[in-house]
């Protein structure tokens, strides 16, 4: 019998950070999961890291509103974010890419799909693929998609809730932006990310932020300050990288050649790319 180390799952208790927009914390891969409620309907934003989470934080929606839920939104397809999926019985919106992923699960897929004991037929594609851009109403509010491209993976989505009056807008940035840990947030740049369009996508994020509330994929809600600043780590991650490539570092030393913005354990599969992006030069004479 094969045999299944599962940490302990649990989820928090909600709490509302604006008008009808809720977040938990789903352990034991400390996710943020978001409800957001209209007058007629509700989307759950994440779904955990297990089909069994999934259908948990599924029946928690009764905690807060008595509207249907209508759907679930994927910010990316990482197993802590889209695992749970399964265990969600309404329809899923997430970036196309998802629809090929789970019918070809890639090698870090596998390896969470081993460890949850699940195989690849349970892991769910999302019903409504998003190219570019999706909307779901909610009655007196609605949650828009945007795909403002890659960066912490191919599939990164942002789920924008437009404020109105008092009510601030609130956008949950997926894995695009990290809060954690609070001593020093690290955005995750692992083999599947794209350091290069990352820079590029807070861009894009920082354009629509504003006085937003921004809920990353981990962690506790930020600002566009705090956006800028870890926009301004990646940037500053990249430049060096391509600064020390075109210089002949080999990688190996690269670590010891550059301050680096952020530990180094996090960023090296995305200097690594950087490499392997800056063509080999012939010897000008
Ligand atoms: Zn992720």
């Amino acid at each position: 019998m094969a045999t299944h180390t599962t940490p302990t799952e649990s989820e928090s208790a909600w709490r509302e950070v604006a008008a009808g927009v809720h977040l938990l914390t789903a352990e034991p891969d400390t996710v943020t999961i978001g409800l957001v409620v209209g007058s007629e309907a509700a989307v759950l934003i994440d779904t955990g890291s297990t089909p069994a989470q999934g259908a948990r934080l599924r029946a928690r929606v009764a905690e807060v509103t008595d509207v249907p839920l209508v759907a679930a939104v994927i910010t990316h397809g990482h197993r802590d974010h889209w695992f749970g999926l399964a265990g969600v019985d309404v329809p899923g919106y997430g970036h196309e890419s998802l629809v090929d992923l789970a019918a070809a699960p890639d090698p870090e897929l596998q390896t969470g799909l081993a460890r949850a004991g699940l195989t690849a037929a349970e892991l769910r594609a999302p019903e409504h693929p998003v190219s570019l851009a999706g909307v779901v109403a909610l009655g007196d509010r609605r949650v828009e998609l945007i795909f403002v491209g890659a960066g912490h993976s191919r599939s990164d989505l942002v789920a924008l809730v437009p404020g109105e009056g008092e009510r601030p807008t609130v956008i949950f940035a997926g894995d695009l932006v990290e809060s954690l840990p609070e001593e020093q947030p690290t955005p995750q740049i692992g083999p599947d990310a794209d350091l290069g369009s990352w820079v590029d996508a807070v861009g894009q994020l920082m354009g629509l932020a504003g006085d937003a509330i921004i809920v990353p994929g981990h962690g506790a809600p930020v600002d566009a300050r705090f956006l800028d600043t870890q926009g301004g780590d990646l940037a500053q991650t990249r430049f060096l990288a391509q600064q020390l490539a075109a210089d002949g570092v080999p990688l190996a030393e690269a670590e010891h050649r550059g301050e680096w913005p952020l530990p180094w354990a996090a960023i090296e599969p995305g200097v690594r790319q950087v490499y392997a992006g800056i063509p080999k030069r012939l010897p000008l004479i």
